[in-house]
């Protein structure tokens, strides 16, 4: 294809519409089409990455191959489209501003007054464009975070004025709103969105493509009168219906012709409908499985699921694989003491240890372990999770009094200490072992097993380590560190070889688990959970 195409996504009425889905499914339904597409997230907020936000906040921070702290919507766009994102799919105002105000600290606009337009959106659209320019993508599908109206999203949508205006025939808006169903007078109401199109055109935007969240199917008239309203075509009206898994979506954009009309109004040709037999085989796998296992995940953030969420998905994704379905007992690690253990954790086929950040429910964590451990659960630790693990094998098998640096400053056995590079750090904000590294597997592992090579990379996110004086003990006394990184010798993945399965990995293997390809450690923990009786 000559031009990269460049489609806009924004949203208006309320937040948590699923623009990032709908991105997803279109940038999925034009691959399966035989395009590149790629998907980019503007998010208006200042922190300069989600890395320093409390999960609470905003879900779970996404990481990259290449480092980068992101949005849990990256994480969606790899799910579906199996291609890996960057730093360059995700730009937050902080990061605009940030790289502004270093340009004028270096004197390059020549004494101009600095200011939102033309600076701040000029950064904005070389950010957008600069995915495009690359050469890489048939499409780069850029979703504005935030909903239209916002202060903070102004700046954004006026960048995408001016490059609609730039651009032109080869660029889109897509705008996603609300239909909401008044129950008392059984109606669907368009209001909104005729209002929330008014405040686009007010900003000088108009879309071309309305996709309509509603609870009940939008009849043909009420598509008729948004288009009226709204100066769109009524085949441009698109309904998104809530669906059963966010799985369906592609499909549910398919049947709307979501697609086709992107097509023609890029002026592309339209062809055959796309082939998702693959996304087929997987829905109907995961839609009617033969078995099922509860899977306890134990974390401290367990109040917002979207905390976890890569680590939830890549269970679904390895469910399906396993033609079983996955039910997750969120477990909040404070609640979980020596008294209560069995009661909490009995009923499991698995135990899966969350990654996590300082003292707080820790020990709860190494009390699940440890259950897990003695009972032949079967045991995923991933992050805080593989740590929690090392640091009870050192107190409860090595029968030292240890833990891990982050847990005790002052503990006589740091099994888990902090990484060299890590020690003269101050700033917060980017500076942990991020992204991906490699690792090799020792033959014969649990983990060679899964994986089927000794050659992996996965990403990371951590400041703490194995410690790699007490390896010998370790190993001597059953824990193995199976997963070695080949450049620095850092332990990457330990294992029990002496229980069903037993398993720590020190980076997040869930961040590379997609519906095309579950991830193996995801598919293996599964599999064991299955056999538990
Ligand atoms: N807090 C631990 C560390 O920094 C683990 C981090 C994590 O679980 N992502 O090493």
């Amino acid at each position: 294809m000559s031009n990269t195409k460049y489609i806009f996504v924004t949203g208006g009425v309320t937040s948590s519409l699923g623009k990032g889905i709908v991105s997803a499914s279109l940038a999925k339904l034009l691959q399966a089409r035989g395009y590149s597409a790629t998907i980019q997230k503007l998010d208006p907020y200042i922190n300069v990455d989600p890395g320093t936000l409390n999960p609470y906040e905003h879900g779970e921070c996404f990481v990259t191959d290449d480092g980068a702290e992101t949005d849990l919507d990256l994480g969606h766009y790899e799910r579906f489209l199996s291609v890996p994102t960057s730093q360059e799919n995700n730009i937050t105002t902080g990061r605009i501003y940030q790289s502004v105000i270093n340009k004028e600290r270096k004197g390059e606009y020549l004494g101009k007054t600095v200011q939102v337009i033309p600076h701040i959106t000029d950064e904005i659209k070389s950010s957008i464009k600069l995915l495009g320019e690359k050469g890489n993508w048939d499409f780069v599908i850029t979703e504005i975070g935030g909903t239209v109206g916002d202060i903070e999203s102004l700046p954004y949508i006026e960048a995408v004025r001016q490059l609609r205006w730039e651009l032109g025939k080869d660029s889109l808006v897509i705008h996603l709103t609300l239909i909401p169903y008044l129950a008392a007078s059984g109606e669907l109401k368009t209001k909104p969105t005729q209002h929330s199109v008014k405040k686009l055109l007010e900003y000088g935007l108009q879309p071309d493509v309305l996709v309509c969240r509603a609870e009940h199917n939008i009849p043909q008239d009420v598509r008729n009168k948004v288009a009226r309203f709204c100066n769109v075509e009524a085949e441009a009206v698109i309904a998104s219906l809530d669906a059963e898994t966010i799985y369906d979506v592609p499909l549910l954009m398919m049947e709307e012709k979501l697609d086709k009309i992107v097509l023609k109004k890029l002026s592309l040709e339209i062809g055959e409908d796309p082939d998702l037999n693959t996304w087929k085989t997987f829905l109907s796998k995961l839609k009617n499985p033969k078995n099922s296992v509860k899977i306890g995940l134990v974390g401290k953030y367990v109040e917002l699921k979207d905390s976890y969420k890569s680590i939830a998905e890549a269970l679904i994704h390895a469910g399906a694989q396993n033609e079983c379905s996955v039910e997750v007992d969120w477990i909040h690690s404070e609640s979980i003491e020596t008294e209560n253990a069995s009661e909490k954790l009995s009923s499991l086929n698995g135990i899966l240890v969350a990654p996590g950040f300082g003292e707080r429910g820790v020990s709860g964590k190494l009390t699940a372990v440890k259950y897990a451990r003695e009972n032949n659960v079967p045991f995923f630790g991933i992050c805080l999770g593989m740590q929690c693990a090392v640091v009870e094998f050192a107190q409860n098998v090595l029968g030292l009094s240890s833990s891990s640096r982050e847990i005790d400053d002052k503990t006589q056995h740091p099994v888990i200490d902090l990484m060299e590079e890590q020690k003269q750090i101050e700033d917060k904000g980017g500076t942990m072992r991020l992204g991906a590294y490699s690792c090799s597997l020792e033959e014969g592992s649990f983990a060679h097993k899964a994986y089927g090579t000794t050659k992996i990379s996965e990403r990371h996110r951590h400041r703490y380590e194995f410690n790699s004086r007490y390896k010998e003990d370790f190993e001597n006394a059953g824990m193995r560190a199976s997963g070695i990184n080949p450049k620095t010798g850092l332990v990457e993945v330990v294992e029990i070889q002496n229980h069903p399965f037993f398993i720590g990995v020190q980076f997040h293997p869930e961040y590379k688990s997609t519906v095309a390809r579950p991830h193996p450690l995801f598919i293996e923990f599964v599999k064991a959970a299955a056999k538990k009786t």
